[in-house]
């Protein structure tokens, strides 16, 4: 129950902590957000700069599909192009099918990724099925890199899942077909994390996942495999989808979980809009920690709704362009000031909310509603300071919030 009031998350589960790259995953750390690129890997021209703008809207490790030999070949180029552009993103490789071969083959691709994912249901079939994930294993312990197992039930390992199946017959009570599925997930991701320590992979080197596309289905096998094991939970929706479906769908089952102090690293599997940017599922991530309160990334802009009392578009065109703005000017603010992201915005339509909103915010601006007088309030740290009026509102809107950056957050690197 006091959990419940707290109004906060729980503590995390505790888990190891696994490097990679720079970035350390696990409870001790904060919950890294990453992403993944749909460039053709081959092409490491449009590669390098995917990542690049993935790493710069804020993904803190960036995975790019290792499918054939061009692939593989490319990683070291695209490590090196990133590295000449001052960015040290850690890179993880997808890895399907061919694994064992590219990385035997291209031991530069091993070592200039920082860690490797693979898919127990697709490493290979019947007997190859152990060397191939052996061999991975090896080239990871080789190169001193750290392995997701993801599991996906759209790829599930079928032997496991035909196990789970028949031992499920012989219970007194069988379990429905989607409790059987769910068993046969995490029992695949725990075995091969088993067999991968087994081979020589050092237990904080392994970071477990377990994707499935349905809500209530990955929350229940997250909260299986977080209380049967102590590695590290990478969090995904898998097949999301595309527009508000694919972020309330991720946001709502990441939120339970992350509510419940589980998951240490997520990615959110948004299908881009037509010429839409690969940054969105970024920002997605990136926002479902910050409202939770879990982490801070970006000043939020709390605005409201609007409604009859709001019959111009001004209302909505100051909300737009603060957070443009802000999210535009936030590369630099962070450069140079100590805490800006914490910093808190309301943008408001007209008295009834307005002025009692700005005032719970660092800076808030009540807009004249239908009726009400020509007048803005604005309101620093709950106080009022100034009434705006006229047709620039925006703009001097927009130099308040600068001026209250530099005076409000430390310069970094200068002594307090
Ligand atoms: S604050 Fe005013 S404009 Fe905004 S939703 Fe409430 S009543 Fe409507």
């Amino acid at each position: 129950m006091d959990l419940l009031l707290s109004g906060r998350a729980a503590p995390r589960r505790q888990t190891r902590l696994v490097r990679v790259g720079r970035v350390l995953i696990g409870s001790a750390g904060p919950v890294v957000v990453q992403s993944m690129t749909n460039t053709d890997t081959a092409d490491d021209f449009s590669t390098t700069m995917q990542v690049a703008q993935l790493a710069r809207a804020g993904s803190e490790l960036v995975r790019i599909t290792v499918n054939n030999d061009e692939a593989a070949k490319a990683v070291p180029k695209i490590r090196e192009k990133l590295l000449q552009m001052n960015l040290d993103v850690p890179l993880v490789g997808d890895f399907h099918y061919n694994g064992h071969k590219l990385l035997a083959d291209n031991p530069a691709c091993a070592e200039a990724l920082d860690k490797l994912r693979i898919n127990p249901g697709n490493v290979g079939q019947g007997a190859k099925r152990d060397t191939q994930f052996a061999s991975i294993v090896e080239m990871a312990c080789k190169y001193d890199k750290p392995v997701r197992i993801g599991v996906n039930w759209g790829s599930l390992d079928q032997s496991v899942l035909a196990r789970i199946m028949d031992e499920n017959a012989k219970r007194a009570v069988p379990l429905d077909a989607g409790a059987v599925m769910r068993e046969a997930l995490v029992t695949s991701a725990l075995e091969s994390a088993a067999k991968a320590e087994e081979y020589g992979l050092g237990g904080d080197k392994i970071i477990l996942s377990a994707k499935v596309s349905s809500v209530q289905d990955l929350i229940a096998v997250y909260r299986d495999m977080a209380a049967k094991c102590d590695y590290p939970l990478h969090l995904g929706l898998t097949e999301a989808g595309m527009g508000s479906k694919g972020i309330v769908a991720s946001t709502a089952a990441l939120s339970v979980l992350l509510q419940e102090g589980i998951g240490d690293t997520i990615r959110i599997s948004l299908t881009p809009e037509p010429n839409g940017s690969r940054t969105q599922e970024v920002v997605v991530a990136q926002e479902i920690l910050q409202t939770m309160g879990l982490r801070a990334f970006t000043p939020m802009v709390t605005a409201c709704p609007g409604c009859g009392r709001t019959t111009s578009t001004l209302f909505q065109e100051l909300a737009s362009d603060v957070q443009s703005f802000v999210r535009d000017n936030m590369p630099v603010w962070r450069d140079q000031y100590d805490g800006v992201e914490n910093m808190t915005l309301a943008v408001m339509g007209c008295i009834v909310n307005g002025p009692g909103e700005s005032k719970h915010a660092n800076i808030g601006i009540s807009l004249p509603g239908t009726g009400e007088s020509p007048a803005a309030p604005v309101f620093e740290d709950g106080v009022k300071t100034l009434t705006l009026r006229g047709d620039n509102i925006a703009n001097e809107f927009k130099a308040i919030i600068e001026r209250y950056v530099a005076r409000t957050y430390p310069r970094k690197g200068v002594p307090a």
